[in-house]
């Protein structure tokens, strides 16, 4: 899911990139970085390049017709949406819905389909002309352990049920551009690579996409957009988090009658102790958290071992890597300062580090075309889409350098993650996909 809202930073890159319609749009793009930004609040502000070309994009007869479709038959997508969301999907245990979902893209006519051995669904439309890969993605998993009812309520436009926004909004919305795209034959460039990916939730730690960017394709693979979440903004910042479980280990004893030796529990409260001095910037913004501690077996017993589980986070890789060299340092020390208390014994205390999470930094520039276009094509459908900072799928391309950005899916979501959960169409939900629809034709260049 997505979840910190964050003004990000200006970055410098030029465009990685440039397809046909990018060639001409950037051909006179001589305008302030955040013009398109400042056009959002300001309707009288002279559109840029990318503005008025989306503009364009927007009037071609295919995407005026598959505009007017995504409206006139927003039902199908919001069946879409309730259906992939009754097939449980729990962390793991995507299998069904993974299944389900490369059946609709067959159904749609989606080339290629298949399931990689992580679990993911991929599948393929081609462009009328050469030119770059994107690759478009909802996510399968959800956080709900199997069990879990997932039967969705409909009350109105309101629909309810756990994982509803997050990620069947989503999915449905890659379904339905993808349905558009291949009826309206819209005549873009390059390659569509259209994604149902597995793992994007805690425990999963993105191996779906971290899988799809460490085998074959990686190389292929121009521009990156997964759509999770629901409203209209435009993720181009990826928090990274090191995530461990401490383990700290002696023979343990009685508490009076094996006095005297290190005491494991006493080691991990030294390390909390030091964790807990850590500096931490907040230009990157860096933060550290010993969120769980246990172990222990009475009152009166040295315990055997001590059990902790450590979160660490930043938006940038290398401050992530600071703060946790540092987390490692501290961690060790705290043995040989218990070890020191004791120096007659010689019972062993040792520390084990398991790693439990793993999520990659990175960010694409607000500079970078594949912002620029995400923006321009809101400002082009008259809706506010805010730069914001989060922990996504978009992580792992962005930490490789790839333009990468996570897009909202429209409607209006509540209570992610919890089994309230709810997505409110509204009247006008469906300019979600739409939105979607006009980024991703624009970066692939339809003409
Ligand atoms: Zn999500």
């Amino acid at each position: 899911m997505r979840s910190t809202r964050l003004a990000t930073n200006a970055g410098g890159v030029l465009p990685a990139l440039c397809v046909p319609l990018c060639v001409s749009l950037l051909s006179a793009a001589s305008s302030p970085l955040f013009a398109q930004a400042k056009a959002q609040t300001s309707p009288a502000a002279k559109a840029t390049p990318v503005e008025s070309a989306m503009d364009k994009l927007a009037a071609h007869p295919t995407v005026a017709a598959a505009f007017k479709s995504l409206k006139s038959d927003n039902a199908w997508t919001l069946d879409q949406q309730a259906s992939i969301c009754q097939i449980p999907a729990p962390p793991f245990k995507e299998q069904a819905r993974a299944a389900e979902y490369a059946k609709r893209f067959r159904e749609l006519g989606v080339q290629n389909v298949r399931i990689d051995k992580e679990g993911n669904v991929i599948g393929e439309i081609r462009g009328v002309r050469p030119g770059p890969t994107l690759l478009l993605a909802g996510h399968l998993d959800t956080v709900f352990p199997e069990g879990t009812d997932v039967r969705v309520k409909r009350k109105g436009t309101k629909l309810t049920a756990p994982g509803i926004g997050d990620d069947c909004r989503g999915l449905a919305v890659v379904l339905t551009v993808a349905r558009q795209v291949i009826t309206q034959k819209i005549p873009f460039s390059g390659k569509l690579i259209v994604v149902g990916n597995v793992g994007e939730e805690g425990p999963g730690n993105l191996r779906g996409t971290r899988a799809i960017f460490a085998g074959p394709m990686r190389d292929s693979i121009n521009m990156f957009i997964s759509v999770d979440g629901t409203g209209f903004g435009v993720t181009n910042g990826g928090v990274g988090s090191n995530r461990y479980r401490v383990h700290y280990k002696g023979p343990g004893g009685h508490s009076y009658g094996a006095f005297g030796m290190p005491n494991p529990m006493h080691a991990m409260g030294r390390a909390i102790a030091k964790i807990a001095d850590l500096e931490a910037t907040t230009t990157p913004k860096v933060t550290f958290n010993v969120g769980i501690v246990s172990g222990g077996t009475s009152v009166n017993s040295i315990p055997f071992e001590a059990i902790m589980e450590v979160d660490l986070r930043s938006e940038t890789a290398a401050a992530l890597a600071e703060i946790d060299a540092r987390l490692q340092k501290a961690l060790r020390q705290a043995v040989v300062e218990e070890k020191a208390r004791w120096p007659k014994s010689t019972a062993a205390l040792s520390v084990v580090i398991d790693t439990i999470g793993l999520r990659p930094a990175g960010s694409t520039p607000d500079s970078a075309f594949i912002v620029r276009a995400s923006l321009a094509a809101a400002r082009t459908m008259n809706v506010y889409a805010p730069l914001t900072i989060s922990s996504t799928d978009a992580n792992v391309p962005m930490n490789l350098k790839i333009p990468a950005v996570t897009l909202d899916g429209g409607g209006v979501g509540r209570g992610a993650h919890s089994l309230d959960e709810s997505y409110d169409d509204r009247d006008d939900g469906y300019k979600g996909p739409q939105w979607v629809l006009l980024v991703v034709m624009g970066l692939l260049g339809a003409k």
